[in-house]
């Protein structure tokens, strides 16, 4: 949606950027700088929008960030705008990690330097760097939360004693398959779960236990709402109860969660259910003991790495990198920066979201 806003480079010569905009907030000094973001479905791409502009603006570039409505071709041509407005370097969210080719082809020939946010872009050389969180390790955090929801392991992932035996019949959600983060957040997740599964403790009664049957393509709530509908038609009868259900997204939890509620459970009598992202409808469905956990990944400061990022290329200095040994994009390793999650329960809501200005408390009150 939104108009297509661009703005051209104050000046667009070389030297651009590189903390030259400090105290000076004309903007003179750095170029233009396109931002590119998948949706403004979820909120957390919103804040992460305006957190990136904000830090943008602040270190003296102009911005031009736009959302593509989760729709590949706007985000293809909402790119192609940027590289013809004269951006200076790009800052991509994908849709779809392996249909931007032709898009960082075009930046290449023109030496524009492409930071890969978030989501890792896939098949093209022409990706500088990539800042993200410990993907791999969302995963782990959920299969946790998770069994700690379920009594078999304590706050930090250790085995509690004199635990419950189960067997604990669990349901498995997986994200958008084209989401290079999704394979991460299994990945991580089933390196928890699996041995479970195999000794019996966890029980997957739809078998379905492979990600491609586990998947949510977009993301989207009701994709995860009816798949929820079906399992809990086609395997539980009046005597099987849901005792868990890995969820890897908020979105798609509360899918998951009205589901549930349509097939008669109760909201003090929910399974233990998984998420991600500390969206605020989720954080209070958790405050009110309906969903058990999310993983919150602080934005912000995603946000302040893509910018330190994006000034060290525009100095033509190499970022710093935490990793450069995970992320293969198909192509190459891509050199990375990773941020460290935390897992909310009801308990931490107030010193991790609320203490942090993440969230104010009216608005964990109030759910919006
Ligand atoms: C992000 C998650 C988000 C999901 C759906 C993933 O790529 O890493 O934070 O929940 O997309 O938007």
């Amino acid at each position: 949606t939104g108009a297509l806003t661009v703005t051209l480079a104050a000046c667009g010569g070389e030297g651009a950027g590189s903390g030259s905009g400090a105290g000076d907030d004309s903007n003179e000094e750095g170029g233009l700088v396109g931002v590119a973001m998948p949706t403004e479905t979820s909120e957390r791409w919103i804040a992460d929008g305006a957190a990136v502009e904000d830090g943008l603006k602040e270190a003296g570039y102009d911005v031009d960030l736009q959302f593509a409505g989760d729709d590949i071709p706007t985000q293809q041509q909402q790119i192609d705008a940027m590289i013809n407005a004269g951006a200076e370097a790009l800052i991509v969210a994908a849709i779809d990690g392996t249909t931007l080719t032709g898009q960082l082809e075009a930046a290449a020939a023109q030496d524009i330097p492409v930071i890969s946010y978030d989501r890792l872009i896939r098949d093209s050389e022409d990706v500088d760097f990539y800042v993200s969180f410990d993907n791999f390790q969302v995963g782990v955090a959920q299969a946790n939360a998770l069994l700690n929801g379920l009594g078999l392991v304590d706050e930090n992932g250790e085995p509690v004693e004199d635990a419950p035996k189960g067997p604990f019949n669990v349901e498995l959600f997986a994200g958008s398959l084209d989401d290079n983060n999704a394979h991460f957040f299994w990945d991580g997740a089933m390196s928890v779960l699996e041995p479970l599964i195999e000794d019996g403790t966890l029980v997957v009664p739809s078998e379905q236990t492979e990600i491609d049957q586990a998947a949510t393509q977009r993301w989207l709530q009701e994709n995860a709402q009816s798949r929820m509908e079906d399992l809990l038609t086609a395997h539980y009868d009046g005597n099987e109860k849901v005792d868990g259900v890995l969820s890897p997204y908020d979105g798609l939890s509360r899918g998951i969660i009205e589901a549930l509620r349509s097939a008669g459970y109760e909201d003090d009598a929910m399974p233990v259910i998984t998420g991600q992202d500390a969206e605020i409808a989720s954080v209070k469905l958790i405050a009110d003991g309906v969903q058990n956990s999310t993983i919150f990944k602080d934005t912000r400061l995603l946000a302040d790495q893509a910018v330190v990022t994006a000034e060290a290329l525009l100095a033509g200095e190499e970022p710093e990198a935490n990793n450069t040994e995970d992320y293969d994009n198909g192509v190459k390793v891509v050199p990375s920066y990773l941020l460290p999650v935390t897992t909310i329960y009801a308990d931490n809501i107030e010193s991790e979201l609320v203490d942090s200005g993440y969230w104010t408390a009216e608005e964990v009150e109030s759910g919006v």
